[in-house]
Order: structure tokens, then C-alpha cells, then sequence
């Protein structure tokens, strides 16, 4: 692994502040040889096997299993994680994934055969499935080790050099540094390179054949323009603001336990954490204190805490101090606004140990019912119906990922099917990511494209349309000459085969001639 640095960024723990190490930005020099190296490797990768590029990723495969512990220790350190959090949703995830596409990459990425009409009977049509070249994944603070991995392996398998730009909050540099010192991955196949904003900018002016970025919406507002200058595809992968509906048939307790989950984990810094939860009014006397006294119990991130264990904290610390700053304007904004604190609340402004939040009496007017907060917060509202739960749950810009939550599996399929977004989970959330078959992704200002399953992989594809044909005719006969005989054939042939009822006889008697003329007629 080559991994540049050169500007100083200083990387703390958030859990007590410490300063790790910095990073500089990479020169304009150093941009340009990463791409030199990316671009000599990518000929190498595209002409190894399927099997050999697997053979690669399950080197890192092996290294997450062998290096499980210092792993986490190095994601913990950079993001102040809950353990169990930290090992769940980045190591654990890795090799699920990888084990998911050592068996989905090869059927994928094979050569398709496709159908013709029947005009084009006698020659074959194919799609090559064929690498893009050189893609630049960018990539957010909140999952730093998932989200650097996983899309590198899948643009790999699909035969793309990679090169990396991890969020300037967690580079996780000393970790990519032992990776591609210990891993034995290829060379220059994958090349991370930490930076800040700049370094993510100068990458996107190399030209690289895509971009797969993953992050806000501001920020991937800004990547999209700049790759429409260059017309660089790119993959947008942005923020949400989840709904969880509860209808009040539900078991409280699985309920209670899934909600407060899918809300507090990963100290609620998901893209598809629950942020907004509503409670159908049967149930809601009963459901939100249960919630809120089994929240209560949770325990969160302090300064001193035993990071070795995995009890050492539920609710992890939060990562970014910009991020902080949100969450405590959001808390402030739905107090102003009537919001009733429920449990948590800011503690001690500025810490990053921010216990789990519950507001309820709140609407859309309020910051942390209607922007994304990426805290350890949750906004309850009381509904009535399923048609005005659909209504306030697509009220939003966003439309990443949702969860319908009721023991009639047919009610939450069909709200499921009404609710505008790109991922849902009936009596559970966010569990559709802890299957790569499912491709991932959002709708509205939750981003473009979709991100693993197969339309994930084919997604770092080239997917190359071929049609091969035989020197056979010297013409076809919708190439020159264009002559009155040739028209009226055809179009009595488009009438036989496409009219209202098919006329075999009128057919066969105009598509013969039709046929015979390219064996008969020169172009003069
Ligand atoms: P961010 O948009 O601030 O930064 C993401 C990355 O973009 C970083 O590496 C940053 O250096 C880079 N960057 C910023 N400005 C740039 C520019 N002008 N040119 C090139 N690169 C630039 O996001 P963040 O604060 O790191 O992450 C949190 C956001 O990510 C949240 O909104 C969250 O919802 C979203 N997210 C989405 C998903 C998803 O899959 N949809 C997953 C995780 C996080």
C-alpha cells in the first residue's frame, strides 16, 4: 500500500482529545505519479482472472482475521466507537462482504449473451462486462475502514486500479500503512491516499474514469459539478434523515429494543440511522415510556473508558467535532421550538459523550425532526393513520432508508411500497445492509446509483454493447442504396410482423425478397 502525505491535519481521539498524528496533503507531483502507478497497474489487473483477483481479496480477508483486534483498536482510537459497534459494522461487515462477492463476481462480471429480434437473426449480440480503469472512491468519518474497503474490493474484482480518499477526520493512516506493509495485497491496485478537501479536489482534476463518493449532500452536490465538467460519471452515496414507523399491533419489547438500535448505534452516526420515529396513538401511552426508561439504561462514552471491552460503553463517543456542534443545535433548536426532552440532552457542551437523546412533541419545524443530525438523537410523533404516517414520512428531502414496524406483514410490505426511499426493512432497520446482495442507495437528496448486490459491481463496469455479424451479404438492406423497392418492402414487412394481428403469409413474402436483394445489390 502506498499511502502519500505531505498541509498538517492533526488526528484526535475524540474520546479525550488526544492528538494521534497529522497528515499533509500529497503535491500535485505526488497526485500525478499515483495516477502513473494506477494506470500501469490497472493493465495488470485487467488481464488476471476472476480467480486471481479473488485470490487477491481474500488477502484481505486474511488480514482482517488475523489483525481483527488492531484493527479495532485503530478504529476505536480514530472514532471513539463502541467496540461491539466497531467490529460489527466495519470488520465483521468486511469479510461477510467479501465471502458475499467471492461467489456473486464471477457470475456477474461474465460475458452475457443477449437476445435478438428477429430482424437480426443471423448475426449474435453480447455484453462485454469490462473494467472502467481508474476510479476514485471518497469517502466519509463515520465507517472509515467499510467504507475505504469495500468499495475498493468491488471496483478490483471488476478489474479498476483504485485509489482511495479517506475522510481527513479518520484517515486511519498508521492502519493502511500495516495493511499494505503485512497484507501481500497487489501493488499499486489500491492506493490510499489521506488529504483534506484539496487532496479529494486535485484527485477529481486527474480525470480518474469514475467516482464513487460517499458523504454529505453539500459536499456531493459540489463533487457532481465538478465531475460534470469533466464528465466523470460519479456514484452519489449522501446523508438521510430515517423514519421508523411503529404501527400499534406491535410486540413492544422487540420493537423497543429495534428501535433503540437502529437509532442509537454507532452513536447514531448512520446514514441510515433512525432519526425520526412515529408512534401509532393506540400505542404510544404504553411504547414511549418503555423506550424511553429502557434507553436510560444504556450506557454511554466517557473519557476513561476501557476501549479493550466490549462492554466498555453502548452508545460510543461522537466522532466529529463539527458534528457535535450539529447535534447540540438541533437539541437547542427542538427545545426552543416545545420539543419535551425525554432522556439525555446536552450535558456538558462541547463533549464528544453525548448521551442517547429523546424528544417527543415534535414536528417538521424542528431541526432534529428535519435535518440530518448524525447524533444520538430520536424525534417522536404521534399518528393516527397509515395514510398520514405515509405522508409524514415521505415529507422529507431525503429518501435513503426507512423501517415499518407491525405483526401484519402485509400492512408493512405495502407501506414499505409507499414510502419514497431507497431502502426499507419491514420489522427491523437497517439489516438490508447486512446483506451485499441488496444493492444500497438513495432516492431524492439521498444520492445516485446503487452500491453493492450485482447492479453495485456492474456499477465500476464498462458495459460494453457488441453485436458480431459475418461477411455474409454485400448489403443489408436498410443500407444504401435507398431505393422505392427496398422502402416498400420493409414497410410491408413492418406491417405483417408488427400489425395489430401477425400476417405470417404477407411476411415471408416480402421478408424474402427483402433478403435476397443484399446478395443481389452492389452499392454504385
Ligand atoms: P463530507 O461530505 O464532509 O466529506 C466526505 C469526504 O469528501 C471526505 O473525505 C472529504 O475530505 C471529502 N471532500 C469534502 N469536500 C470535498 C471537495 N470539495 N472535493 C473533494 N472531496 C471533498 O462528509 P462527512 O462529514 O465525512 O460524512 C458524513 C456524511 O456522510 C453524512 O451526511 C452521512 O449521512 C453521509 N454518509 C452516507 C452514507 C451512504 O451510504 N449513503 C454512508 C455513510 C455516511
Amino acid at each position: 500500500m502506498d499511502v502519500l502525505s505531505s498541509t498538517a491535519i492533526k488526528v484526535s481521539n475524540p474520546i479525550n482529545g488526544t492528538i494521534l498524528y497529522e497528515i499533509d496533503d500529497p503535491s500535485q507531483e505526488q497526485i500525478k505519479a499515483i495516477y502513473d502507478r494506477a494506470r500501469a497497474a490497472q493493465a495488470k489487473i485487467q488481464a488476471m482472472s476472476i480467480e486471481q483477483r479473488i485470490a487477491e481479496v481474500d488477502k484481505i480477508r486474511d488480514y482482517v482475521i488475523q489483525y481483527e483486534s488492531m484493527i479495532l483498536d485503530a478504529i476505536i482510537a480514530e472514532t471513539g466507537k463502541a467496540r461491539t459497534d466497531a467490529f460489527a459494522a466495519e470488520v465483521f461487515e468486511v469479510t461477510d462482504v467479501i465471502d458475499v462477492y467471492k461467489k456473486l463476481a464471477p457470475k456477474t462480471l461474465k460475458d452475457r449473451k443477449v437476445p435478438q429480434p428477429i430482424f437480426l437473426i443471423e448475426k449474435k449480440s453480447r455484453q462485454f462486462i469490462e473494467p472502467l480503469g481508474t476510479v476514485l472512491v471518497i469517502t466519509p468519518w463515520n465507517f472509515p475502514f467499510y467504507q475505504v474497503i469495500v468499495p475498493s474490493l468491488m471496483s478490483f474484482l471488476a478489474g479498476n486500479a483504485t485509489i482511495v480518499k479517506p475522510s481527513e477526520v479518520t484517515p486511519l493512516k498508521p492502519l493502511w500503512d500495516h495493511f499494505f506493509a503485512h497484507s501481500g495485497f497487489m501493488k499499486d491496485a489500491i492506493q490510499v491516499v489521506t488529504g483534506g478537501k484539496e487532496t479529494g479536489a486535485n484527485l477529481i482534476a486527474m480525470r480518474p474514469d469514475k467516482v464513487h463518493f460517499t458523504g454529505s449532500v453539500g459536499t456531493g452536490r459540489k463533487l457532481m459539478e465538478a465531475c460534470a465538467k469533466l464528465l466523470i460519471p460519479i456514484d452519489l452515496e449522501l446523508g438521510g434523515k430515517d423514519p421508523a414507523i411503529i404501527f400499534d399491533d406491535v410486540d413492544i419489547d422487540r420493537t423497543a429494543n429495534g428501535i433503540m438500535w437502529g437509532a442509537f448505534t454507532n452513536a447514531g452516526q448512520n446514514c441510515t440511522g433512525i432519526e425520526r420515529l412515529y408512534v401509532q396513538e393506540g400505542i404510544y401511552d404504553q411504547f414511549v415510556p418503555y423506550l424511553v426508561e429502557r434507553t436510560k439504561r444504556l450506557r454511554t462514552s466517557h473519557p476513561g473508558r476501557d476501549t479493550s471491552s466490549a462492554e466498555d460503553c453502548d452508545v460510543g463517543a461522537v466522532t466529529a467535532p463539527f458534528q457535535v456542534r450539529i447535534i447540540e443545535e438541533h437539541i437547542e433548536d427542538a427545545l426552543a421550538k416545545g420539543a419535551k426532552l425525554l432522556c439525555g440532552g446536552i450535558q456538558e457542551k462541547g463533549s464528544h459523550h453525548i448521551p442517547p437523546t429523546i424528544f417527543e412533541n415534535c414536528d417538521h419545524t424542528m431541526k432534529i425532526a428535519s435535518e440530518e443530525t448524525f447524533g444520538p438523537t430520536l424525534a417522536i410523533m404521534k399518528f393516527k393513520t397509515e395514510e398520514e404516517v405515509i405522508r409524514l414520512a415521505n415529507d422529507s428531502p431525503y429518501g435513503l432508508s426507512a423501517s415499518v414496524w407491525s405483526k401484519d406483514v402485509e400492512r408493512g410490505t405495502r407501506v414499505a411500497r409507499a414510502l419514497k426511499c431507497g431502502n426499507v426493512c419491514v420489522n427491523n432497520h437497517m439489516m438490508n445492509e447486512a446483506n451485499p446482495y441488496l444493492p444500497f442507495g438513495g432516492v431524492k437528496d439521498s444520492g445516485i446509483g446503487r452500491f453493492k448486490g450485482e447492479d453495485g459491481l456492474l456499477a465500476f463496469c464498462n458495459l460494453k454493447s457488441v453485436l458480431i455479424d459475418k461477411q455474409g451479404k454485400l448489403i443489408e438492406p436498410q443500407w444504401y442504396p435507398y431505393t422505392n423497392s427496398k422502402y416498400k418492402l420493409l414497410s410491408a414487412v413492418m406491417h405483417a410482423w408488427f400489425g395489430k394481428s401477425r400476417n405470417y403469409v404477407k411476411f415471408v413474402k416480402n421478408v424474402l425478397p427483402l433478403d435476397s436483394i443484399g446478395n443481389k445489390e452492389k452499392f454504385k
